[in-house]
C-alpha cells in the first residue's frame, strides 16, 4: 500500500494506522524494509553541506599578516622589484596551500569521529526484536522506545506504558508530555497530540510499541530544522587561549617591527630593505600556522582515542580529559564485565546454588549439595517464573546458542529460568503481560500485571529491601503463609551474605489481583507476597584493577557511585584497590542527611557511594568541584543527564547507555570500560603535552628570529638575513616539524605526574623562561655566526646565517620534544613523523642553498663542507653544552 506521508495519522486508531502504512503487528519484513529505504532514503536529517576546498583555500587568505604581505608584495612590484613581489607571492600561495592541507585534515578527522555518534533503534522486523541504526528505520516498522531513548522517526503509538516524552526539541515546552494511545481530534497541534511520537525527543518515563508514519526531512523536526550540527567543532580553551597568545605575540611583534623599520632607515639602511624586513619580521614573529597546528593535534588525538574506544563529542573535553583529577564511575559493566549470572537463590526452604557458566541453559540448581529438579520445587519454579515474566529481555535461540537483548541483570533471569526449562514466550502464551510499571533507579523495582489461568497476577523484582517492605506473606512449597518477623530476618540476613561476597541481588514477588479495573496498580504494589532471593555475580573486569592503580599512582582519585547495595559495592570496590582501609564507604540515605558542610570535609575519603539515587551524582559533582578538582562523572540512565553536564567530563556508555546520557555527554566509551577511561585520560594528557611542545617549538624560534634581526640593528650590523630567508624559515621549514611534534607517542612517563591544575594553561611561567632562554640561544648563536663570516662577504655571512637558524631550529624541536630528558636516549627518535619532517627541513635547505637559480632567489651562496662542518659543530656544541646542564639539573632535582 501507498504511503501517503502528510497522512492524518493521529485521528486514526492504531490498528487503521498499522494497516493504512502497510504494516502488521509483527512489523515489516526484512524485504520489504529494504524495499521501502530504496524508496524513501535513510532516516536522515540532511547535514551541513560540505566546504569546498576552494572556499578553504580562500580562507586562507583572511588573515592579517597575509594582508600585510599583501601590501609588501605590491609595493615591491610598483617599486620594480618584481623578484621580491614574486617570491612574496609563491610564499603568500604555499603557506595557504599549507593552511589547505592542516585545515581538511582536521576536519577529516572530525567527521571520522562524527560517525561514531550514529543513534540506534530497536525494530520489530519479521515478528522478532532487532537492534539496528536509527537511519534504517521506514515508514511502517514497528519500534519500540524504552526511557532514555531518542525517538528516532515520528510514529503513531500503538501500546505504552507509563510513557512521558520530553519534547522541548520540538515545541518548545519543557514539561514531559503524558502521552496516550487515543486518537485526537484533526486541527491537534502537533505538540498536543498525545498518541504520536516525534524523532528527536526524548522518552522521560515509560516504554512503548509505535508504527513509524514518516522518516528523515518528512518528520516534523525535519520541517524545522534543515541543518544538523553537532558539538565536535567548538574551540577548546587551549584553542582559545592560544589565539589571545598569538595576537599578544603579534601585536608586540609588530611594535618592535615599526621601532626596527624607523631605527635601520635612521642608521640609514635602505628604506625598501627595512620595509621588507620589518614586514618579513612581523610574519617571523606571529606564529600565525599555530592555532591550525593545534587542531590538527587535537584531531588527530580525538582519532586515536576513539581507536582507544573512546569517542569525545566535543574537542574541548579533549583537554579537560587530561586534567582529570577524579574519576566517578558507576560498578556495572563498567568496573565489572556486564556478564551477570545468578548463582544463588534463596527461598523460604533454603539456599539453592545455581551452576553453569555464561548464555547456555546449561546447569544445575543444587540444594544441600544435591541435585533439586526445579519443577519439584514450587517455591524455585514460581521465583524463576516471576523473574522471567517480570523481564523486559529477550533473546533468540540458535541451537546451543543465545543471542541477548536487554537488561544484562534481567538476561541473567532469562538463563537462570532457561536452565529449569522455562521459555519466555511459552510463558507469555499463557500469561500475557496487560500492564507495567517500568523499573526505574529512583523506585529500584519493576512489576508487570498479567493475564494468567488463575486470573490477573501482579509480578515484582527489584532491590530485596524494597519488595520486602512492599510483601506481607511468604510463598513456601506448603502453600503461602505470613512472612513472619523471622522470616523476614532470615531473607535481610542472607541479603547480607550475598551482598557482601559481592553479589547483586533481587527480592521476587507476587500478588493474585481481582481484576485490573477495580484494583490499581498502586494496590497491586502493597500486600504482596514474598517468593525469595537471587545472588547474581558479575565479575570485575581483569584489566580495571591495572588502571585503578594507574590512577591511583598518578594522582587521579577513583570513586565508585552506584545503585547497588552497600555491601556488594564495597565488596567489589575492596577487591578493586578503589577502597581500602581509612575510606569511607557511605549510602545515599547517609548522602541525603549530610549537609554540604560535612560533606565538603568527609569527601576526599569516600570513595564509595551505595544505594545512589542519580539526582545524588550532582550533589556529588560539585562537592568534589569545591576542592578544585576536576571531576569525570559516568552515567547511563536518564536521569543521570544533569550529573553529566555538570561534570567537567561526562561520560557515558556507548553499549548499555541511553541516547540522554550519550547526549548529554562528553565522551562516549564503545566498551563501557573503565580503562577505556583512564586510556583517554592518557591521551589527553599526552594531546596537552604535545600541544605545549608545539607552542614552544613555534615560539621560541620566532623570537630567535626576531632576536636576530634586533640585535643585528641595534648593533649596526648588516641585516644579519633577508626577508625572504625568514619568510622562508617561518612559513616552510619550521611547518612540518611543528605539525610533527604534535603526533608524537605517549611518553612513558604521562602518568607519573598529578594532575595538571584546573587553573595552569598552556603557558605556564617555567615553560615562558624556556621560551626566552632558547629564543635567546638561537638569536645570539645566529648573529655570532653572521659576524664572524661578515668578513667573507655580506651575501656569504647571511647564508651561514640563514643555515644556522635553521639546523638550531631542528635541534630546538627535537628539545622540545625530549623536555628535560637527555638527548641522547631512545624516546629521541621514536616519532617517524618528527625524524621525516626534520630531513625534508635540511633537504630543503640544501636545495635553497644549492640550487643555482634559487641561489638567485634567496641571494645565498655555495657553502663548501668546512662551513656545513661549522655550521653542525657549532649547534652540537650547544647541545652538548645543554645536555651537560639539563643532566646536573636532573641530578638536583633527584
Ligand atoms: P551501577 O551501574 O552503578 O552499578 P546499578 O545498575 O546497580 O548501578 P541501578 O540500575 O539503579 O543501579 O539498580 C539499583 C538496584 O535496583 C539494583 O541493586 C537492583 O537491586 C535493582 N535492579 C536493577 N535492575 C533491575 C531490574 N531490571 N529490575 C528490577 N530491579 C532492578
Amino acid at each position: 500500500m501507498a504511503v501517503q506521508p502528510d497522512q492524518q495519522w493521529h485521528t486514526m486508531d492504531a490498528d487503521r494506522v498499522v494497516e493504512a502504512i502497510g504494516s502488521s503487528p509483527a512489523g515489516l519484513s526484512e524485504k520489504e524494509a529494504a524495499a521501502r529505504l530504496i524508496q524513501y532514503g535513510p532516516n536522515e536529517l540532511k547535514q551541513k553541506k560540505k566546504t569546498s576546498l576552494f572556499v578553504i583555500f580562500l580562507r586562507q587568505f583572511k588573515n592579517v599578516l597575509i594582508y600585510v604581505l599583501i601590501v609588501a608584495m605590491a609595493i615591491s612590484f610598483l617599486l620594480g622589484e618584481v623578484l621580491d613581489a614574486e617570491i612574496i607571492g609563491a610564499i603568500i600561495v604555499l603557506n595557504a596551500l599549507l593552511g589547505t592541507y592542516q585545515e581538511v585534515q582536521a576536519e577529516r578527522s572530525i567527521d571520522a569521529l562524527k560517525k561514531f555518534l550514529v543513534h540506534e533503534a530497536f525494530v520489530v522486523r519479521d515478528g522478532e526484536k532487532k537492534k539496528v541504526h536509527a537511519s534504517s528505520l521506514v515508514p511502517g516498522d514497528v519500534i519500540e522506545v524504552d526511557a532514555g531513548d531518542y525517538i528516532p522517526a515520528d510514529a503513531r503509538l500503538i501500546t505504552i506504558s507509563g510513557l512521558t516524552v520530553d519534547e522541548s526539541a520540538l515545541t518548545g515546552e519543557s514539561e514531559p508530555a503524558l502521552k496516550h494511545v487515543a486518537p485526537v481530534p484533526e486541527d491537534t497541534p502537533v505538540g498536543d497530540r498525545d498518541c504520536m511520537i516525534y524523532a528527536g525527543t526524548i522518552v522521560t518515563a515509560g516504554r512503548c510499541r509505535a508504527v513509524v508514519v514518516s522518516t528523515g526531512m518528512n518528520t516534523e523536526i525535519g520541517r524545522i530544522a534543515s541543518l544538523v550540527e553537532t558539538g565536535v567543532d567548538r574551540q577548546t580553551p587551549v584553542q582559545i587561549s592560544i589565539d589571545r597568545l598569538g595576537k599578544l605575540f603579534g601585536i608586540a611583534a609588530l611594535i618592535v617591527c615599526v621601532v626596527i623599520f624607523i631605527a635601520g632607515i635612521l642608521e640609514g639602511q635602505k628604506m625598501f630593505d627595512m620595509f621588507l624586513v620589518a614586514v618579513s619580521l612581523a610574519v617571523a614573529a606571529i606564529p600565525e600556522g599555530l592555532p591550525a597546528t593545534v587542531t590538527i593535534i587535537f584531531a588527530l588525538g580525538v582519532r586515536r582515542m576513539a581507536s582507544r574506544k573512546a569517542i569525545v563529542r566535543t574537542l574541548a573535553s579533549v583537554e579537560t580529559l587530561g586534567s582529570t583529577s577524579v574519576i566517578c564511575t558507576d560498578k556495572t559493566g563498567t568496573l565489572t564485565q556486564n556478564a551477570i549470572t545468578v548463582r544463588r537463590i534463596a527461598t523460604a526452604s533454603g539456599i539453592v546454588e545455581v551452576t553453569g557458566e555464561g548464555y547456555t541453559d546449561k546447569g544445575q540448581f543444587m540444594a544441600a549439595g544435591t541435585e533439586l529438579e526445579p519443577a519439584r520445587s514450587g517455591e524455585l519454579w514460581t521465583l524463576l517464573t516471576v523473574g522471567i515474566l517480570c523481564n523486559n529481555a529477550t533473546y533468540e535461540r540458535t541451537g546451543e546458542d543465545y543471542r541477548m537483548l536487554g537488561d544484562s541483570t534481567e538476561v541473567a533471569l532469562l538463563i537462570a529460568g532457561a536452565k529449569a526449562g522455562l521459555v519466555k514466550k511459552a510463558l507469555e502464551e499463557d500469561c500475557p503481560r496487560e500492564l507495567e510499571v517500568p523499573f526505574s533507579s529512583d523506585t529500584m523495582f519493576m512489576l508487570t500485571a498479567n493475564r494468567c489461568k488463575s486470573g490477573y497476577v501482579a509480578y515484582i523484582k527489584g532491590a530485596p529491601e524494597r519488595i520486602l517492605d512492599r510483601c506481607t506473606h511468604l510463598l513456601t512449597n506448603g502453600g503461602v503463609v505470613p512472612l513472619t518477623p523471622e522470616a523476614r530476618k532470615r531473607f535481610i540476613d542472607e541479603n547480607q551474605y550475598m551482598a557482601s561476597h559481592g553479589m547483586r541481588v533481587l527480592g521476587l514477588g507476587y500478588k493474585q489481583l481481582a481484576d485490573l479495573q477495580s484494583e490499581t496498580l498502586a494496590d497491586a504494589e502493597t500486600g504482596l507476597t514474598f517468593v525469595g532471593l537471587t545472588g547474581m555475580i558479575d565479575p570485575p573486569r581483569p584489566e580495571v584493577r591495572r588502571s585503578i592503580e594507574l590512577c591511583q599512582h598518578s594522582g587521579i582519585k577513583v570513586v565508585m557511585i552506584t545503585g547497588d547495595q552497600l555491601l556488594t559495592a564495597v565488596s567489589i570496590a575492596r577487591e578493586l584497590g578503589i577502597y581500602s582501609e581509612g575510606d569511607e564507604a557511605i549510602t545515599g540515605t547517609e548522602l541525603a542527611a549530610m549537609s554540604d558542610q560535612e560533606l565538603s570535609e568527609r569527601i576526599m575519603k569516600i570513595t564509595v557511594y551505595a544505594r545512589t539515587s542519580p539526582e545524588q551524582k550532582q550533589r556529588i559533582v560539585k562537592a568534589l568541584q569545591q576542592h578544585d578538582l576536576v571531576v569525570s562523572m559516568t552515567g547511563d540512565g536518564v536521569n543521570d543527564a544533569p550529573a553529566l553536564k555538570n561534570a567537567d567530563i561526562g561520560v557515558s556508555m556507548g553499549i548499555t547507555g541511553t541516547e540522554v546520557a550519550r547526549q548529554a555527554s562528553d565522551v562516549v566509551l564503545a566498551d563501557d570500560n573503565f580503562t577505556t577511561i583512564v586510556n583517554a585520560v592518557e591521551e589527553g594528557r599526552t594531546i596537552f603535552n604535545n600541544v605545549r611542545k608545539t607552542v614552544i617549538f613555534l615560539f621560541s624560534s620566532n623570537l630567535g628570529e626576531v632576536l636576530t634581526i634586533l640585535l643585528g640593528i641595534l648593533l649596526a650590523l648588516p641585516l644579519p638575513l633577508l626577508a625572504i630567508q625568514i619568510l622562508w624559515v617561518n612559513l616552510i621549514s619550521d611547518s612540518l616539524p611543528a605539525m610533527a611534534l604534535g603526533m608524537d607517542k605517549p611518553d612513558r612517563r604521562v602518568m607519573d605526574r598529578p594532575p595538571r591544575p584546573r587553573s595552569e594553561g598552556i603557558l605556564t611561567k617555567g615553560l615562558a623562561i624556556d621560551i626566552a632562554l632558547i629564543g635567546i640561544v638561537l638569536g645570539i648563536t645566529t648573529l655570532a655566526i653572521f659576524y664572524l663570516y661578515l668578513g667573507s662577504g655580506v651575501d656569504y655571512a647571511r647564508t651561514m646565517a640563514f643555515a644556522t637558524l635553521i639546523v638550531l631550529e631542528m635541534w630546538v624541536v627535537l628539545i622540545c620534544k625530549i623536555g628535560s630528558d637527555s638527548l641522547f636516549s631512545r624516546k629521541t627518535l621514536d616519532n617517524p613523523y618528527l625524524l621525516g619532517a626534520i630531513v625534508i627541513a635540511l633537504a630543503l635547505l640544501l636545495i635553497v642553498l644549492y640550487v643555482p637559480f634559487l641561489q638567485v632567489v634567496f641571494s645565498t651562496v655555495t657553502l663548501n663542507l668546512r662551513d656545513v662542518g661549522i655550521i653542525f659543530g657549532v649547534v652540537m656544541g650547544i647541545a652538548v653544552v645543554v645536555e651537560v646542564i639539563k643532566a646536573l639539573m636532573r641530578r638536583i632535582k633527584v
